[in-house]
């Protein structure tokens, strides 16, 4: 751990151009103009207040038990469900006939999914699961492609107290077998196969691989149809969810959980890792889930919401989920990929559906911009209010297009800062209320307490860049590691007595406002000068040639580490960059922009950056390689033959 305290970086000192919020888009807001004073006045009471818009059998009268810290209880002996308060009140209040999702299949089978529907499929699947014996307290595992029925099992899990464990559909058998073994799942719930570019992938092969070897917990498998793929069946263990559906009672009658029943099992993308299965409340969660979404995204009564994660990330269980069917939204829910049949794909999806508020990642836009403008510029995308960004820091270039070209000129962004163990939107603009600044999450959320601080725990000064910590427990705080207490203590609560700190860098700029720097461990310490990478890599995508850029601190017998760079050149560029020498033209342009110190020592073209799952930039990879070392462990990656290709780029020069 590395702190970068003490030096002060260009937009942190600087004044910026900013987007105040326009009054078009301040009209009908929902949000109370004084909420920031609001919950600052009395914390404890403004999470209450957010608590009681749901709906609880038995309603809490305490708010927060601290006394066995890091172990929070949010609303403790409130009892609530967590799907009555996702879709039957919304039924009840006479909104069933609202859309809930609008699902697009990648072939292009559409199906629209109301809240009667859900009502109806939820209740149905709860009584499947307690058919095969299921019930609060069990875990079941959910190995799936993004179906309306991925939503449905989630909620009918919720439903009767059952902890559910999305694993994303990409992940391997071991993977799958490690989380079971973990979780000691007693129901796997998957799909005979997932379509994605075209083609059928398998899943139920892959499920049966990892339940190959004995002694594990699993004693049913429930099998969505979905891809027409071949699959081997095992008489007694498996079953079709549409069979199982048919013949089970219409009727489920819900009962309440504690606030602080166990609603899942999650784990982070592993980009900096192992990954590290988290576990989340029941009512602490959704409170703030539930806040952010609809505070977050300034949601109205028509909006039509497009979160473009999967349902295997924590941005999908929290925006895909549960923070929109807990606000009894419209959105959309897409199967396949961004670029299937075309990269018009999306933009067509936003067209036709009319979205209004459109939440991604860094990295999606920054591929966009490598493809170039003419394709989101082709559709009719007049109809978005307001973009989000999460996942990764985003580039005030990338800020700047997104706004310009997805958001016609005047939708706001905002930029979500949050983790898997943070539950929800830990730091985000308020677009109503902040004069946005492109490339910076500013503030707190409303109820959340941050403290950018250096290694000796002191609050660091405007200006400066320090590490990120949560000074005070927030609801939808992850209460663990699902059966490692010791491994959550150390990880998060140890470095910092009292504080959460999770590994990222922030800056705090003359304004108090908070920039997002990245990985602490990605800092990199050149002759004693420490450099963010993000800076530099926003530096590089600046340039007019480069689409994407990783960069790390590599070994360097005179300097400590020196800064090597990895770019991907934009599609529109390639032959201009064919002319000149690359490398020199960006390494003079970091020099010049930055100052000499932050010169990449090396930088190489590249094709492709390898990339979690999820979709973020894996830096510890090229790092070794840069270290003339093996990449090490590439499982968690989308394409692991783009790291043997740089690899062996990487080589050739050393
Ligand atoms: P692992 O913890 O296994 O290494 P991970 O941290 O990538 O994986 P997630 O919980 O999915 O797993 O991601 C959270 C991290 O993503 C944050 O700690 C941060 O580094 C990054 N992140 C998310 N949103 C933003 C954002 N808006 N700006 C900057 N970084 C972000
Ligand atoms: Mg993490």
């Amino acid at each position: 751990m590395s702190a970068p305290e003490g030096d002060k970086i260009e937009k942190l000192i600087n004044p910026i151009e900013t987007y105040p919020p326009s009054p078009e888009f301040i009209a009908g807001t929902k949000i109370p103009a004084d909420i920031r004073e609001h919950a600052e006045a009395d914390r404890l009471e403004f999470w209450a207040e957010q608590a009681r818009t749901l709906e609880w059998e038995t309603p809490f009268t305490q708010v927060l038990d601290w006394s066995n810290p890091p172990f929070a209880k949010w609303f403790a002996d409130g009892k609530l469900n967590v799907a009555v308060n996702c879709v039957d009140r919304h039924v009840h209040a006479g909104r069933g006939d609202k859309v809930a999702i609008h699902w697009i299949g990648e072939p292009g089978d559409t199906r629209t999914i109301t809240y009667n529907d859900l009502y109806r499929e939820v209740q149905r699947a709860a009584n499947m699961l307690e058919d095969l014996g299921i019930k609060s307290g069990d875990v079941v595992t959910l190995y799936l492609p993004m179906l309306p029925e991925t939503i449905v099992a989630m909620l009918a899990c919720a439903r009767i107290g059952a902890t559910h464990s999305v694993i994303f559909g990409g992940f391997s058998s071991s993977a799958i077998r490690s989380r079971v073994d973990n979780s000691g799942a007693k129901l796997v719930i998957t799909a005979d196969g997932s379509l994605r570019k075209g083609r059928k992938f398998p899943l139920k092969e892959t499920v049966d691989e990892a339940l190959a070897e004995p002694g594990h917990s699993v004693e049913n498998v429930i099998v969505i149809k979905r891809a027409d793929k071949e699959i081997d069946w095992q008489e007694g263990r498996d079953l079709w969810w549409h069979d199982a559906i048919a013949t089970t009672a219409e009727k489920h009658e819900p009962q309440a959980f504690d606030a602080e029943h166990p609603l899942f099992i999650l784990h982070t993308s592993g980009t900096t890792g192992t990954p590290k299965g988290l576990w989340h409340s029941t009512g602490g969660y959704l409170t703030q889930v539930a806040f952010t979404f609809r505070t977050s995204f300034d949601l109205r009564d028509d909006d039509v919401f497009w979160c473009s994660a999967d349902v295997g990330w924590v941005t999908g269980h929290s925006y895909i989920a549960y923070g929109p069917l807990a606000n009894g939204a419209t959105q959309i829910m897409y199967e396949g990929a961004h670029d299937y049949p075309s990269l018009d794909r999306w933009f067509e999806i936003i067209e036709e559906y009319k979205v209004t508020t459109f939440y991604t990642a860094p990295t999606a836009i920054r591929g966009f911009m490598k493809s170039g403008r003419e394709i989101p510029l082709r559709h009719d995308l007049s109809s978005i209010r307001l973009l989000g960004s999460v996942g990764e820091p985003i580039n005030p270039e990338a800020w700047e297009w997104f706004r310009e070209v997805i958001g016609s000129d005047r939708a706001p962004i905002v930029d979500t800062w949050w983790q898997t163990e943070t539950g929800s939107h830990i730091i985000t603009p308020i677009a109503t209320l902040d004069a946005l600044k492109p490339g910076s999450g500013q503030k707190p959320v409303p109820g959340v307490v941050v403290e950018v601080i250096d290694e000796q725990g002191n609050r660091v000064n405007p200006g400066e860049m320090g590490l990120l910590t949560i000074t005070e427990p927030w609801p939808s705080m992850a209460r663990g590691i699902w059966g490692d207490e010791q491994r959550f203590i150390e990880t998060y609560w140890s470095q910092f007595p009292g504080r959460y700190f999770a590994g990222d860098g922030a800056g705090v700029d003359l304004d108090g406002d908070l920039w997002l720097l990245g990985r602490v461990d990605d800092v990199m310490n050149v002759s004693g000068h420490r450099l963010s990478t993000t800076e530099i890599e926003s530096t590089l995508v600046d340039h007019d040639l480069v689409a994407e850029s990783a960069v790390i601190g590599a070994e360097d017998e005179t300097t400590g580490q020196a800064v090597v760079g990895f770019v991907v050149i934009k599609d529109s560029q390639r032959e201009a960059a064919s002319q000149l020498d690359v490398e020199a033209e960006l390494r003079a342009f970091v020099a010049k922009r930055i100052g000499a110190i932050a010169r990449p020592r090396q930088l190489y073209v590249v094709a492709e950056l390898p990339k979690t799952r999820s979709g973020k930039i894996m830096r510890r990879l090229l790092k070794n390689v840069a270290d003339g070392k093996p990449a090490g462990d590439t499982s968690t990656l989308t394409d692991a033959s783009v790291m043997a290709v740089i690899e062996e780029q990487v080589l050739a020069r050393q």
